[in-house]
């Protein structure tokens, strides 16, 4: 496999073309941003910790049945995955009240949510990704109903999965975001696509409730990389 021109740098990782016309190399690099670019920053080690955490996690996915884009570590920092096409719409499930949910509908973090929530926001910074639905979704030609429900399907599959990996571990996975795409063109082949790692999701202490994923460094709370590690170490991931 030869890697080939860049196609697209993103906030956090960069795609690049390979001489296969099936499959892209992902590069996580170590830019760091919040609040949709507005805060950025470069945090060492960053890349290689996500993409290292990212290959565990996809993994952990595959091996139960969910079908993602994840073909196997290059190096340090990169990945090779299947090519997608990607659908513009996030999928996030939350376990506990956080973040933007807290904000909308004035609750306090920390509420247990049973059953967990689910919600769609469109994938567009500019907008600062609203919060949309299946029908907007359907409408706009974004996704079709079939793909709407896989997607469904899949987020609640790798909430089952890992909320119970992070559980074992003396965590808790408050609430994640995923992004699916299609590999075919045929809706039922919806794979799961870009990453998983603290970046994308929220880590508490499942004891001390500290935090431990990007609220660290949205907030300012230091050690954001350091803790990143230390949640993979209790995971059992062996970082390069
Ligand atoms: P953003 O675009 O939100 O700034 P990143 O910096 O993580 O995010 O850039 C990675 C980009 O690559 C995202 O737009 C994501 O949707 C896209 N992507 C992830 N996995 C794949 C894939 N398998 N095929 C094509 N594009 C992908
Ligand atoms: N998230 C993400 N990318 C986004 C929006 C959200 O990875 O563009 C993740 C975020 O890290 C959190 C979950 O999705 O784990 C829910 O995010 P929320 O809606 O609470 O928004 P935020 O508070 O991050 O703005």
């Amino acid at each position: 496999m030869e890697k080939r021109e860049e196609l697209y740098a993103g906030k956090a990782k960069s795609v690049f073309r390979t001489d296969d016309p099936e499959r892209f190399v992902l590069v996580f690099r170590d830019d760091t941003s919040a609040f949709d670019g507005e805060k950025k920053e470069q945090l060492n080690r960053k890349g290689m910790v996500n993409n290292c955490f990212n290959a565990f996690i996809m993994e952990k996915l595959e091996a139960a049945g969910v079908p993602t884009h994840f073909e196997g570590l290059l190096s340090a920092t990169e990945t090779l995955v299947k090519k997608l096409d990607m659908i513009p719409v996030e999928c996030v499930v939350r376990n506990v009240s956080a973040g933007s949910l807290c904000r909308r509908l004035g609750v306090e973090e920390g509420q247990e949510l049973n059953p967990p929530t689910y919600e769609l926001f469109l994938k567009n910074d500019a907008l600062h990704d609203p919060m949309v639905n299946e029908s907007l979704a359907v409408s706009f030609s974004w996704a079709s109903e079939a793909e709407l429900t896989q997607m469904k399907k899949l987020t609640y599959k790798v909430n089952d999965v890992l909320k119970a990996l992070f559980d074992e571990a003396g965590m808790l996975l408050v609430d994640y975001k995923l992004e699916f795409g299609r590999s075919s063109g045929d809706s039922t082949d919806i794979v799961l696509g870009d990453e998983f790692s603290p970046d994308g999701c929220r880590i508490w202490d499942k004891e001390t409730r500290k935090k431990m994923d990007k609220d660290r460094f949205r907030q300012g709370l230091g050690d954001v990389i350091e803790t990143y590690e230390e949640v993979g170490r209790r995971l059992g991931i062996r970082f390069q």
